[in-house]
């Protein structure tokens, strides 16, 4: 199988759909992004990369940036965490508040917004936002080997003057004592990991270490241990894409995180990573033809965690 065959037969299956879904305008800086965008990157354990369409494009990562604050919170609170948030689908919307009443202000899941705001604040304690932001900033640059990478202050900035319902979902965890700093410094963490600037190519490269048993290449330095990967590969199905996560599953049958900018990485264990890109977002906010994109690359490689 040529993976460089693979990504050009992907294209061809997407091309009636790229432009379809509705992309993010609750965050102003993100509505002004052209819909017709599309690109994908498959970086391999063996360090192959292959691409197509807009992979060299930076956009928004938002909500993919929860997959490398939790790794980082793992790394500093390890299984600790899991006091403060749980791990299960919450079958909710990425931004809904309903079931932190009943919770007692614990979220269901690092990968929702209320979870990962959890994870930022765990990040930020005993430290100035400033230098938690530094320390995500060294990590994506770490794993990926780039130091271009940069936080997009604009993007930052116009979901801090919008991000009403994230201000809300901090303020009452800090009712129940699961916000430990103050709702200002920890939103602001969280606001600036979500508007994260990446292309396909670097954000596959960011994710390799999760299909490659920890390890950020073959043979190379340990990010976290296997067992740690198996158990972020496992968040990723079972909450990786809110109350769609199910039909993730069902359709491409790999790990996968989506993020409001229309990006989605997936994980095929053992073999690569993947980055999609395409700004219009489905009724869930996922990316409508990433999702299709990596539907048709799962079925032409055969990649699936199921067999
Ligand atoms: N920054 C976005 C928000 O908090 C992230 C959501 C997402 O990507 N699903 O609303």
């Amino acid at each position: 199988m040529q993976l460089e065959d693979v990504l050009k037969d992907v294209l061809v299956d997407v091309a009636d759909h790229i432009g379809e879904g509705k992309v993010a305008n609750y965050i102003p800086a993100l509505a002004k992004i052209d819909p017709r965008k599309f690109g994908m990157a498959v970086v391999t354990v063996d360090g192959d990369i292959h691409v197509t369409g807009d992979a060299e494009e930076a956009f928004s990562i938002q909500s993919i940036s929860k997959v490398f604050t939790l790794t980082l919170a793992l790394g500093r609170v390890g299984e600790g965490l899991w006091k403060r948030v749980g791990r299960e689908p919450s079958g909710t919307p990425f931004n809904s508040i309903v079931q932190l009443e009943q919770e007692q202000g614990i979220p269901r899941n690092p990968f929702i917004n209320a979870g990962a705001i959890v994870v930022a604040d765990t990040l930020l304690s005993g430290h100035q936002p400033r230098e938690t932001l530094g320390e995500i900033l060294s990590f994506m640059r770490y794993l990926t080997d780039d130091d271009t990478i940069i936080i997009d202050a604009e993007v930052a900035r116009s979901e801090q003057q919008t991000g009403f319902r994230n201000a809300a979902l901090a303020n009452y965890m800090h009712a129940f004592s699961n916000i430990h700093n103050p709702v200002e410094k920890t939103l602001g963490v969280y606001f600036h990991q979500c508007a994260l600037s990446m292309n396909c190519v670097q954000l596959a490269k960011a994710g390799l270490f999760l299909a490659n048993r920890g390890l950020l290449t073959r043979g190379g330095r340990s990010v976290v241990s296997w067992e740690r990967a198996r158990r972020i590969n496992a968040l990723m199905l079972t909450c990786g894409h809110y109350d769609a996560s199910g039909d993730f599953a069902f359709r491409v049958g790999l790990p996968g995180k989506s993020g409001v900018g229309g990006g989605i990485l997936a994980i095929a264990p053992g073999k690569a990573a993947i980055a999609v890109w395409s700004p219009g977002l489905n009724a869930n906010g996922n990316s409508a033809t990433g999702t299709k994109a990596l539907e048709s690359l799962a079925r032409r490689t055969g990649w699936s965690i199921f067999g």
